[in-house]
């Protein structure tokens, strides 16, 4: 029996609390604090099993960047005593299994229909309930909708001409096949150079007869020093986790347990410089953006790490030709999401890996042989996109969503999202959203980020049950000073400086602007705190007595 039919049964009743959309680890949290709150939650899943991030995207080389000890549940005590990573960044198929472990562990699937996606949701004004809609056409009702449905879940295919004429196999990394692939002997095209690239190219190499990458812009990217996790190294963290944890959450700007620095690039000798960045080449991972204080807001000092990263690039390629097109020059190093690889630069010294440069002869179409690109044509057997995703706003634009007086969240973000804390959106009441837009989200360890928000909305749900609350809705007053706050952060750094996916450049017609928060989890933890301490100052409460006519504003922003 699928999982489908045995979830299926479960479905009897069509009427819930609260409606959860997606099963990865917002979903899943999600799921597991209000169900001990006693409320009535129905949880629907795209995909056939839970994971979300890690379901999806099963491309080789494919693992985590923070490491394994960080990018993990802090909820339960006993789950983060008991588990056991493997490696100091978990490649994908063991967060899997930690997030299958997690459902079976607190018993989530009964209440996980799966194979199930929301297609379109109502929000009916005389009775403060959301009609949800099925793909199978059903309706199901509830007070409350949370969109656990991911930041980077949308993956995105581009639409190139040709694209169907193509006779052999194409992949997404986002929506890789469940069996794996086997390129051994094979021709294949990698289009793209972002973080699902850079893991999967070595790996691509190593196996198939040819690899060619088809690059458009190159990315910064700094080794991971993948190791095995030692029995001691867990340990540690283990024994000092409820403060390890605590930092990460209260004093981090990126929900990451390190040092910040204290010091300009500009504060040291040159000599000083190279030797500081030499040893955080040598530890890895995204913290070297994090390599002094001002990496982010001063492009005089960004331009060292940036030069640096370039200087190794010339170091590791051998083909001076092929380094200088990987060497990034138009952005500042870290306002594209940084990179971590396990031999990315080394893997353009193998004869059988060629780089194309796409930046001035973009593809002009796919050919049933292969791909045409300034006027020559490549042939391959497989072509592999690793082209990302439509970030942070994809999958809720892929649901049909209408809040008061029929208004579809579409039309209110025509000119990009607005929200208040990434929370809610003025005009769709008792709609929440995990790690949306306006919140930290991407620039976080997004289990810390997603763990705040459904802490928030939880105690938000127990707040309004005993103030006999029964709609939550953000003011549009509390919503544009956010989103003015949201930009005004950002225009402060070097970010909005970068086509990137935070910016909504990688997708053609999409409105750019900054999508994420930048003032930091600490900052933005402290701020959403006070909000609630405050009576959930800036969104409108409403009780109701029988009727729409009878609602009474207890609270207002
Ligand atoms: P997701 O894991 O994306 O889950 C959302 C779920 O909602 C999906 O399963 C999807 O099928 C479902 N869904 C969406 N729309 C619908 C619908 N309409 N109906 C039904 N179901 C729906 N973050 C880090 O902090 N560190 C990392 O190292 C890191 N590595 C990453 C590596 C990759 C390859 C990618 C793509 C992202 C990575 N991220 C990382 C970000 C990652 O997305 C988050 O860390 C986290 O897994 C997000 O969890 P989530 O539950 O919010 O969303
Ligand atoms: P991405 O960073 O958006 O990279 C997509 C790549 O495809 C870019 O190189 C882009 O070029 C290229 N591209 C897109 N459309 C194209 C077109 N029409 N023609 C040619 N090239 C095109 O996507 P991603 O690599 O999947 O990563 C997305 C995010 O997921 C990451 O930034 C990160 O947050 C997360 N992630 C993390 C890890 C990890 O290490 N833990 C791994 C994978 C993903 P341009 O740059 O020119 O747009």
């Amino acid at each position: 029996m699928s999982m489908r039919n045995e979830n299926a049964e479960q479905v009897l009743q069509a009427n819930h609390d609260v409606v959860i959309v997606g099963a990865g680890f917002a979903g899943m949290y999600m799921l597991h604090r209000l169900r001990s709150l006693g409320l009535k939650v129905r949880v629907f899943e795209r995909g056939t099993d839970v994971g979300g991030t890690w379901y999806w995207n099963r491309y080789p080389g494919a693992r985590c960047d923070v490491e394994s000890m960080q990018y993990s549940y802090s909820f339960s005590e006993e789950l983060q005593q008991e588990w056991k990573w493997t490696e100091r960044y978990a490649a994908q198929p063991e967060i899997l299994a930690y997030a299958r472990h997690v459902a079976d562990r607190f018993n989530l699937r009964p209440d996980i229909q799966f194979e199930t996606s929301v297609v379109s949701m109502s929000f009916d004004e005389e009775c403060n309930r959301w009609t949800v809609t099925l793909d199978s056409g059903q309706d199901i009702t509830a007070g409350f909708v949370v969109m656990a449905t991911g930041s980077l879940s949308n993956a995105r295919t581009p639409d190139l001409i040709g694209l169907s004429s193509f006779e052999g196999k194409t992949y997404h990394t986002g929506q890789w096949p469940h069996d794996g692939v086997d390129f051994s002997g094979l021709r294949v095209g990698v289009i793209g150079t972002g973080s699902s690239a850079i893991q999967a190219i070595p790996i691509i190499a190593g196996e198939a007869r040819h690899l060619t990458v088809f690059q458009r812009t190159p990315n910064f990217s700094i080794p991971a020093h993948n190791h095995s996790l030692s029995d001691e190294k867990a340990k540690d963290w283990k024994v000092n986790y409820s403060e390890l944890r605590r930092r990460a959450r209260e004093e981090s700007r990126n929900g990451l347990v390190f040092d910040f620095p204290t010091k300009s690039a500009l504060e040291d000798t040159e000599a000083d410089r190279s030797k500081h960045y030499e040893a955080r080449w040598a530890i890895g991972g995204t913290i070297f953006t994090a390599s002094y204080n001002d990496l982010a807001i001063n492009k005089a000092s960004n331009d060292t790490a940036a030069e640096f990263v370039r200087s190794k690039i010339r170091e590791i390629v051998k083909d001076p030709d092929v380094a200088k097109l990987l060497q990034p020059t138009t952005y500042p190093i870290g306002t594209k999401r940084i990179c971590v690889d396990t031999n990315y630069y080394e893997t353009f010294n193998r004869d059988n890996v060629t780089l194309v440069d796409i930046r001035n002869a973009p593809i002009e179409r796919i050919t049933p042989r292969g791909l045409i690109t300034g006027g020559k044509e490549y042939e391959f057997d497989a072509i592999v996109f690793a082209t990302g995703f439509d970030a942070m706003t994809g999958s809720f634009a892929k649901v049909d969503i209408r809040g008061r007086e029929g208004m579809t969240l579409k039309q209110k973000w025509a000119e990009g999202p607005k929200t208040y804390l990434g929370l809610m959106v003025a005009g769709f009441p008792n709609l929440f959203f995990v790690t949306g837009p306006g919140s930290p989200s991407v620039l976080s360890n997004m289990v810390v980020s997603i763990e705040q928000h459904v802490d928030w909305i939880a105690d938000c749900l127990v707040q309004l049950s005993q103030r006999g609350v029964e709609s939550i809705e953000a003011t549009e007053r509390s919503e544009s000073d956010w989103v003015a706050h949201v930009n005004e952060v950002a225009s402060k750094t070097l970010y909005p400086e970068a086509n990137s996916w935070y910016m909504g450049a990688n997708v053609p017609g999409k409105p750019r602007v900054f999508m994420p928060y930048i003032g930091g989890v600490n900052m933005y933890r402290l701020k959403c705190r006070e909000v609630a301490n405050r009576g959930y100052e800036g969104f409108e409460l409403r009780t109701i007595a029988g009727t729409s006519q009878s609602r009474r504003a207890v609270k207002k922003g």
